[in-house]
Protein backbone atom coordinates (compact mmCIF):
# COMPACT_ATOMS: atom_id res chain seq x y z
CA UNK A 1 0.00 0.00 0.00
CA UNK A 2 1.04 3.94 -1.16
CA UNK A 3 -1.20 6.03 -0.88
CA UNK A 4 0.87 9.56 -1.04
CA UNK A 5 -0.99 12.19 0.56
CA UNK A 6 0.08 16.30 -0.34
CA UNK A 7 -1.56 18.21 2.38
CA UNK A 8 -1.46 21.76 1.78
CA UNK A 9 1.85 21.84 0.12
CA UNK A 10 3.67 25.53 -0.57
CA UNK A 11 7.26 25.88 -2.00
CA UNK A 12 9.01 29.67 -2.36
CA UNK A 13 11.83 30.66 -3.98
CA UNK A 14 12.97 34.14 -3.05
CA UNK A 15 9.44 35.92 -3.43
CA UNK A 16 8.36 33.56 -6.36
CA UNK A 17 5.98 31.25 -5.02
CA UNK A 18 6.51 27.80 -6.80
CA UNK A 19 4.09 25.68 -5.21
CA UNK A 20 1.31 27.30 -3.66
CA UNK A 21 -1.18 25.29 -0.89
CA UNK A 22 -0.89 22.22 -2.96
CA UNK A 23 -3.58 19.52 -1.80
CA UNK A 24 -3.17 15.73 -3.68
CA UNK A 25 -4.37 12.10 -2.95
CA UNK A 26 -2.70 9.55 -5.56
CA UNK A 27 -3.92 6.55 -4.48
CA UNK A 28 -2.26 2.99 -3.96
CA UNK A 29 -0.94 1.75 -7.12
CA UNK A 30 -2.53 4.82 -9.43
CA UNK A 31 -0.86 6.45 -12.41
CA UNK A 32 -0.97 10.02 -12.00
CA UNK A 33 -0.01 13.03 -14.82
CA UNK A 34 1.30 16.07 -12.75
CA UNK A 35 0.91 18.16 -16.11
CA UNK A 36 0.73 21.94 -16.36
CA UNK A 37 3.25 24.55 -19.03
CA UNK A 38 6.90 25.58 -17.95
CA UNK A 39 7.60 26.54 -14.37
CA UNK A 40 3.94 25.95 -13.18
CA UNK A 41 5.78 24.13 -10.16
CA UNK A 42 5.63 20.64 -11.40
CA UNK A 43 9.26 19.66 -10.48
CA UNK A 44 8.95 21.67 -7.59
CA UNK A 45 6.18 19.55 -6.26
CA UNK A 46 7.81 16.36 -7.56
CA UNK A 47 11.07 17.10 -5.85
CA UNK A 48 9.24 17.79 -2.23
CA UNK A 49 7.50 14.59 -2.56
CA UNK A 50 11.14 13.13 -3.56
CA UNK A 51 12.75 15.02 -0.28
CA UNK A 52 15.18 16.63 -3.10
CA UNK A 53 13.91 20.11 -2.08
CA UNK A 54 12.17 20.26 1.51
CA UNK A 55 8.77 21.99 1.26
CA UNK A 56 8.34 25.23 2.98
CA UNK A 57 5.11 24.17 4.63
CA UNK A 58 2.25 21.57 4.97
CA UNK A 59 2.97 17.77 5.14
CA UNK A 60 3.39 15.24 2.73
CA UNK A 61 2.60 11.31 3.81
CA UNK A 62 3.63 7.70 2.01
CA UNK A 63 1.50 5.04 3.24
CA UNK A 64 0.28 6.91 6.20
CA UNK A 65 4.05 8.06 7.41
CA UNK A 66 4.78 12.05 7.53
CA UNK A 67 8.06 11.93 5.39
CA UNK A 68 7.69 15.78 4.73
CA UNK A 69 11.54 16.58 6.64
CA UNK A 70 12.53 12.61 6.13
CA UNK A 71 15.35 12.54 3.79
CA UNK A 72 15.16 10.53 0.17
CA UNK A 73 16.44 7.30 0.85
CA UNK A 74 14.29 7.17 3.97
CA UNK A 75 10.92 7.66 1.90
CA UNK A 76 10.99 4.02 0.19
CA UNK A 77 10.62 5.94 -3.62
CA UNK A 78 12.18 6.02 -6.69
CA UNK A 79 12.89 8.48 -9.11
CA UNK A 80 13.53 9.40 -13.08
CA UNK A 81 14.74 12.13 -14.19
CA UNK A 82 14.61 14.10 -17.20
CA UNK A 83 18.03 14.10 -17.41
CA UNK A 84 18.33 10.30 -16.50
CA UNK A 85 21.10 11.20 -14.27
CA UNK A 86 23.34 7.80 -15.44
CA UNK A 87 26.69 7.24 -15.18
CA UNK A 88 28.26 7.68 -18.97
CA UNK A 89 31.45 5.88 -18.09
CA UNK A 90 29.73 2.91 -15.38
CA UNK A 91 28.17 -0.05 -17.17
CA UNK A 92 24.44 -0.44 -17.95
CA UNK A 93 24.52 -3.33 -15.24
CA UNK A 94 26.72 -0.88 -12.62
CA UNK A 95 23.56 2.20 -13.29
CA UNK A 96 20.72 -0.01 -13.00
CA UNK A 97 22.39 -1.80 -9.56
CA UNK A 98 23.80 1.59 -8.06
CA UNK A 99 20.82 2.63 -6.10
CA UNK A 100 20.45 -0.71 -4.82
CA UNK A 101 24.16 -0.92 -4.06
CA UNK A 102 23.77 2.17 -2.06
CA UNK A 103 21.04 0.82 0.19
CA UNK A 104 23.19 -1.99 0.93
CA UNK A 105 21.40 -4.85 -0.47
CA UNK A 106 23.82 -8.22 -1.13
CA UNK A 107 24.99 -8.50 -4.19
CA UNK A 108 23.13 -11.36 -5.02
CA UNK A 109 20.12 -9.80 -5.00
CA UNK A 110 21.43 -6.79 -6.53
CA UNK A 111 22.37 -9.12 -10.02
CA UNK A 112 18.86 -10.66 -9.71
CA UNK A 113 16.98 -7.29 -9.21
CA UNK A 114 19.56 -5.70 -12.22
CA UNK A 115 18.50 -8.85 -14.29
CA UNK A 116 14.91 -8.83 -14.18
CA UNK A 117 15.02 -5.42 -14.79
CA UNK A 118 16.50 -5.16 -17.95
CA UNK A 119 14.68 -7.99 -19.29
CA UNK A 120 11.33 -5.78 -18.49
CA UNK A 121 13.24 -3.05 -20.48
CA UNK A 122 14.44 -5.35 -23.32
CA UNK A 123 18.40 -4.41 -22.70
CA UNK A 124 19.49 -7.22 -21.39
CA UNK A 125 22.29 -7.24 -24.28
CA UNK A 126 23.25 -3.75 -23.27
CA UNK A 127 24.00 -4.53 -19.64
CA UNK A 128 27.94 -4.97 -20.31
CA UNK A 129 27.72 -1.55 -22.04
CA UNK A 130 28.51 2.29 -20.73
CA UNK A 131 25.83 4.51 -21.79
CA UNK A 132 28.76 6.70 -23.28
CA UNK A 133 28.29 5.04 -26.16
CA UNK A 134 23.92 4.69 -26.29
CA UNK A 135 21.28 6.43 -28.07
CA UNK A 136 19.08 8.34 -26.19
CA UNK A 137 16.24 6.26 -26.31
CA UNK A 138 18.58 3.64 -24.86
CA UNK A 139 19.70 5.41 -22.00
CA UNK A 140 16.02 6.26 -21.20
CA UNK A 141 15.14 2.82 -20.76
CA UNK A 142 18.53 2.56 -18.09
CA UNK A 143 17.21 5.19 -16.26
CA UNK A 144 13.85 3.41 -16.23
CA UNK A 145 15.18 -0.01 -15.08
CA UNK A 146 17.33 1.34 -12.55
CA UNK A 147 14.38 3.00 -10.72
CA UNK A 148 12.50 -0.18 -11.03
CA UNK A 149 15.22 -2.52 -9.84
CA UNK A 150 14.74 -0.46 -6.32
CA UNK A 151 11.14 -2.19 -6.35
CA UNK A 152 9.95 1.07 -4.35
CA UNK A 153 6.52 1.47 -3.57
CA UNK A 154 6.17 4.47 -4.99
CA UNK A 155 7.59 6.12 -8.74
CA UNK A 156 8.72 9.71 -9.22
CA UNK A 157 9.09 10.47 -12.97
CA UNK A 158 10.04 14.05 -14.19
CA UNK A 159 9.18 14.36 -17.93
CA UNK A 160 11.28 10.74 -18.82
CA UNK A 161 10.41 11.25 -22.52
CA UNK A 162 11.46 14.73 -23.34
CA UNK A 163 14.44 14.11 -24.61
CA UNK A 164 13.43 11.63 -27.53
CA UNK A 165 12.43 12.13 -30.94
CA UNK A 166 8.81 12.68 -31.90
CA UNK A 167 8.51 8.50 -32.93
CA UNK A 168 10.66 7.46 -30.26
CA UNK A 169 8.61 9.50 -27.72
CA UNK A 170 5.26 7.65 -29.20
CA UNK A 171 6.59 4.12 -29.05
CA UNK A 172 8.49 4.85 -25.73
CA UNK A 173 4.67 6.24 -24.27
CA UNK A 174 2.84 2.95 -25.18
CA UNK A 175 5.71 1.04 -23.67
CA UNK A 176 6.03 3.25 -20.76
CA UNK A 177 2.10 2.54 -19.62
CA UNK A 178 2.45 -0.90 -20.06
CA UNK A 179 5.07 -1.25 -18.04
CA UNK A 180 3.82 0.52 -15.50
CA UNK A 181 0.49 -1.33 -15.35
CA UNK A 182 2.43 -4.25 -14.73
CA UNK A 183 4.83 -2.78 -12.09
CA UNK A 184 1.72 -1.29 -9.55
CA UNK A 185 4.23 0.85 -8.17
CA UNK A 186 2.29 4.28 -7.22
CA UNK A 187 3.73 6.45 -9.80
CA UNK A 188 3.54 10.49 -10.32
CA UNK A 189 4.47 11.43 -13.67
CA UNK A 190 5.62 15.02 -14.60
CA UNK A 191 5.07 16.03 -18.18
CA UNK A 192 4.08 19.17 -19.62
CA UNK A 193 2.71 17.37 -23.01
CA UNK A 194 -0.86 17.15 -22.84
CA UNK A 195 -1.06 14.34 -25.27
CA UNK A 196 0.87 12.33 -23.00
CA UNK A 197 -1.12 13.22 -19.67
CA UNK A 198 -3.86 12.23 -21.81
CA UNK A 199 -3.07 8.78 -22.88
CA UNK A 200 -1.18 7.77 -20.47
CA UNK A 201 -2.49 8.86 -16.98
CA UNK A 202 -5.31 7.23 -14.50
CA UNK A 203 -5.45 11.06 -13.53
CA UNK A 204 -4.37 13.94 -14.15
CA UNK A 205 -3.69 17.21 -11.85
CA UNK A 206 -3.44 20.42 -13.93
CA UNK A 207 -1.24 23.39 -12.40
CA UNK A 208 -0.66 26.46 -13.26
CA UNK A 209 1.51 29.19 -11.52
CA UNK A 210 2.06 26.76 -8.68
CA UNK A 211 -1.39 26.11 -7.99
CA UNK A 212 -3.05 22.74 -8.98
CA UNK A 213 -6.37 23.09 -10.88
CA UNK A 214 -8.37 20.48 -11.60
CA UNK A 215 -7.37 16.49 -10.73
CA UNK A 216 -9.55 14.22 -12.67
CA UNK A 217 -9.56 11.28 -15.02
CA UNK A 218 -8.62 12.29 -18.39
CA UNK A 219 -12.01 12.20 -20.15
CA UNK A 220 -13.34 14.79 -17.42
CA UNK A 221 -10.22 16.74 -17.45
CA UNK A 222 -10.80 17.09 -21.47
CA UNK A 223 -14.47 17.67 -21.36
CA UNK A 224 -15.03 18.93 -18.40
CA UNK A 225 -12.75 21.41 -17.77
CA UNK A 226 -13.12 23.12 -14.60
CA UNK A 227 -11.85 26.59 -15.67
CA UNK A 228 -11.15 28.65 -18.58
CA UNK A 229 -6.98 27.46 -18.75
CA UNK A 230 -7.60 23.75 -18.24
CA UNK A 231 -9.79 23.82 -21.50
CA UNK A 232 -7.13 25.69 -23.24
CA UNK A 233 -4.28 23.27 -21.95
CA UNK A 234 -5.72 20.37 -22.74
CA UNK A 235 -6.34 19.57 -26.39
CA UNK A 236 -5.30 19.89 -29.92
CA UNK A 237 -6.65 22.40 -30.67
CA UNK A 238 -7.16 24.16 -27.70
CA UNK A 239 -11.35 24.53 -26.87
CA UNK A 240 -12.74 27.44 -28.72
CA UNK A 241 -13.63 30.40 -26.96
CA UNK A 242 -16.39 33.23 -27.64
CA UNK A 243 -18.30 35.92 -26.21
CA UNK A 244 -21.95 36.79 -25.48
CA UNK A 245 -24.04 38.56 -23.63
CA UNK A 246 -27.13 36.98 -21.72
CA UNK A 247 -30.79 38.11 -22.06
CA UNK A 248 -33.12 36.47 -20.10
CA UNK A 249 -36.49 37.41 -20.50
CA UNK A 250 -39.93 35.58 -18.65
CA UNK A 251 -38.23 32.14 -18.31
CA UNK A 252 -36.44 32.17 -21.56
CA UNK A 253 -32.61 32.28 -21.16
CA UNK A 254 -30.78 33.16 -24.48
CA UNK A 255 -27.00 34.32 -25.03
CA UNK A 256 -26.22 36.74 -28.21
CA UNK A 257 -22.96 35.69 -29.50
CA UNK A 258 -22.56 38.24 -32.71
CA UNK A 259 -25.75 38.63 -34.79
CA UNK A 260 -26.47 34.53 -33.24
CA UNK A 261 -28.45 33.31 -30.46
CA UNK A 262 -27.64 30.67 -28.65
CA UNK A 263 -30.06 28.92 -26.01
CA UNK A 264 -28.49 27.21 -23.23
CA UNK A 265 -28.55 23.84 -22.30
CA UNK A 266 -32.09 23.52 -19.60
CA UNK A 267 -29.57 21.87 -17.38
CA UNK A 268 -27.55 25.42 -17.08
CA UNK A 269 -29.61 27.28 -17.81
CA UNK A 270 -30.56 28.63 -14.34
CA UNK A 271 -26.79 29.44 -13.44
CA UNK A 272 -26.38 31.40 -16.94
CA UNK A 273 -29.65 33.03 -16.08
CA UNK A 274 -27.79 34.70 -12.95
CA UNK A 275 -25.33 36.71 -15.89
CA UNK A 276 -28.70 38.52 -17.27
CA UNK A 277 -27.69 41.44 -19.27
CA UNK A 278 -23.59 40.82 -18.79
CA UNK A 279 -21.17 38.81 -20.74
CA UNK A 280 -20.41 35.25 -20.51
CA UNK A 281 -17.84 32.90 -22.30
CA UNK A 282 -19.02 30.55 -24.02
CA UNK A 283 -16.11 27.10 -24.36
CA UNK A 284 -16.75 24.30 -26.97
CA UNK A 285 -14.42 22.11 -28.40
CA UNK A 286 -14.07 21.97 -32.54
CA UNK A 287 -14.88 18.31 -32.39
CA UNK A 288 -17.82 19.21 -31.01
CA UNK A 289 -19.85 20.98 -33.80
CA UNK A 290 -21.29 20.28 -37.07
CA UNK A 291 -20.54 22.12 -39.87
CA UNK A 292 -23.51 22.76 -42.62
CA UNK A 293 -23.89 24.00 -45.83
CA UNK A 294 -27.09 25.72 -45.31
CA UNK A 295 -28.94 27.38 -42.48
CA UNK A 296 -30.40 25.49 -39.90
CA UNK A 297 -32.59 26.93 -36.72
CA UNK A 298 -30.16 26.40 -34.17
CA UNK A 299 -26.78 27.06 -36.25
CA UNK A 300 -24.69 30.02 -36.25
CA UNK A 301 -23.58 31.52 -39.39
CA UNK A 302 -19.87 31.99 -39.86
CA UNK A 303 -17.22 32.94 -42.23
CA UNK A 304 -14.31 30.65 -43.16
CA UNK A 305 -10.81 32.02 -43.04
CA UNK A 306 -8.20 29.10 -43.30
CA UNK A 307 -8.62 25.33 -44.43
CA UNK A 308 -6.26 22.40 -43.20
CA UNK A 309 -6.67 19.09 -44.10
CA UNK A 310 -5.14 17.22 -41.73
CA UNK A 311 -5.64 13.56 -43.44
CA UNK A 312 -8.50 12.41 -40.75
CA UNK A 313 -10.59 15.62 -40.67
CA UNK A 314 -9.95 18.99 -41.53
CA UNK A 315 -9.78 21.79 -39.33
CA UNK A 316 -11.53 25.23 -40.42
CA UNK A 317 -10.75 28.74 -38.97
CA UNK A 318 -13.89 30.77 -39.03
CA UNK A 319 -14.82 33.70 -37.74
CA UNK A 320 -18.43 34.18 -35.34
CA UNK A 321 -18.80 37.54 -34.68
CA UNK A 322 -15.80 39.49 -33.44
CA UNK A 323 -14.32 35.60 -31.96
CA UNK A 324 -12.11 33.46 -34.43
CA UNK A 325 -12.69 29.48 -34.13
CA UNK A 326 -11.85 25.95 -34.96
CA UNK A 327 -14.48 23.77 -36.33
CA UNK A 328 -13.21 20.07 -37.54
CA UNK A 329 -15.37 18.96 -40.38
CA UNK A 330 -15.00 15.53 -42.35
CA UNK A 331 -12.32 15.40 -44.96
CA UNK A 332 -15.28 15.18 -47.62
CA UNK A 333 -16.92 18.09 -46.74
CA UNK A 334 -16.37 20.18 -49.36
CA UNK A 335 -15.59 23.87 -48.33
CA UNK A 336 -12.93 27.17 -49.33
CA UNK A 337 -11.73 30.19 -47.18
CA UNK A 338 -14.24 33.16 -48.01
CA UNK A 339 -17.15 30.50 -47.51
CA UNK A 340 -20.26 30.57 -45.48
CA UNK A 341 -20.76 28.09 -43.21
CA UNK A 342 -23.39 27.10 -40.37
CA UNK A 343 -21.82 25.61 -36.87
CA UNK A 344 -24.11 23.78 -35.01
CA UNK A 345 -22.94 23.61 -31.44
CA UNK A 346 -25.13 21.08 -29.32
CA UNK A 347 -26.00 22.88 -26.18
CA UNK A 348 -24.76 19.94 -24.07
CA UNK A 349 -21.14 20.80 -25.45
CA UNK A 350 -20.93 24.16 -24.48
CA UNK A 351 -19.14 24.80 -21.54
CA UNK A 352 -20.52 28.42 -20.27
CA UNK A 353 -17.66 30.77 -18.02
CA UNK A 354 -18.00 33.57 -15.87
CA UNK A 355 -15.34 35.95 -17.24
CA UNK A 356 -14.32 37.54 -14.44
CA UNK A 357 -13.42 34.44 -12.47
CA UNK A 358 -12.56 32.11 -15.85
CA UNK A 359 -14.41 29.08 -14.20
CA UNK A 360 -16.74 26.80 -15.85
CA UNK A 361 -20.45 27.16 -14.26
CA UNK A 362 -22.06 24.06 -12.94
CA UNK A 363 -25.61 23.44 -12.48
CA UNK A 364 -24.92 23.78 -9.15
CA UNK A 365 -23.48 27.37 -9.47
CA UNK A 366 -23.24 30.20 -6.79
CA UNK A 367 -25.34 32.56 -8.31
CA UNK A 368 -25.17 34.82 -5.36
CA UNK A 369 -21.76 34.68 -5.97
CA UNK A 370 -22.34 36.29 -9.82
CA UNK A 371 -21.42 40.22 -9.50
P1 LIG B 1 9.55 22.79 -16.43
O1 LIG B 1 8.48 22.03 -17.16
O2 LIG B 1 10.12 23.90 -17.28
O3 LIG B 1 10.57 21.94 -15.77
P2 LIG B 1 8.15 23.15 -13.91
O4 LIG B 1 6.67 23.26 -14.00
O5 LIG B 1 8.69 21.84 -13.51
O6 LIG B 1 8.79 23.63 -15.28
P3 LIG B 1 9.64 24.19 -11.71
O7 LIG B 1 10.96 23.70 -12.17
O8 LIG B 1 9.00 23.51 -10.58
O9 LIG B 1 8.62 24.29 -12.92
O10 LIG B 1 9.80 25.73 -11.34
C1 LIG B 1 8.72 26.51 -10.83
C2 LIG B 1 9.20 27.93 -10.64
O11 LIG B 1 10.13 27.99 -9.57
C3 LIG B 1 9.87 28.52 -11.86
O12 LIG B 1 9.51 29.88 -11.97
C4 LIG B 1 11.35 28.39 -11.53
O13 LIG B 1 12.09 29.41 -12.15
C5 LIG B 1 11.37 28.53 -10.04
N1 LIG B 1 12.44 27.74 -9.42
C6 LIG B 1 12.60 26.41 -9.48
N2 LIG B 1 13.68 26.01 -8.78
C7 LIG B 1 14.25 27.14 -8.29
C8 LIG B 1 15.40 27.42 -7.48
N3 LIG B 1 16.18 26.43 -7.05
N4 LIG B 1 15.66 28.70 -7.19
C9 LIG B 1 14.86 29.70 -7.59
N5 LIG B 1 13.77 29.52 -8.35
C10 LIG B 1 13.46 28.26 -8.69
Amino acid sequence: MAEIRIDNVSKVFGDHVAVNRANLVVEDQEFLVLLGPSGCGKTTLLRAIAGLGMADSGRISIDGRDVTYLRPGERNLSMVFQSYAIFPHMTVRDNIGFGLKMAGEDMKEIGKRVDEAAELLHIEELLERRPSDMSGGQRQRVAVARALAMKAEVLLMDEPLSNLDALLRLEMRAELKRLLQDVKATTIYVTHDQIEALSMGDRIAVMKNGVIQQVDAPSTVYAEPSNRFVGSFIGNPPMNFLEGVVAVSGDDVNVNVGANTITPDPSIARAVAAFDGKPITLGIRAENMHALDGPAADAVEVTVSVVEPLGSQNLLTVDVGGDRMKVATHPTFEVAPDDKLWVQMPTEQIRWIDPDTELVLSPAHDVESVR
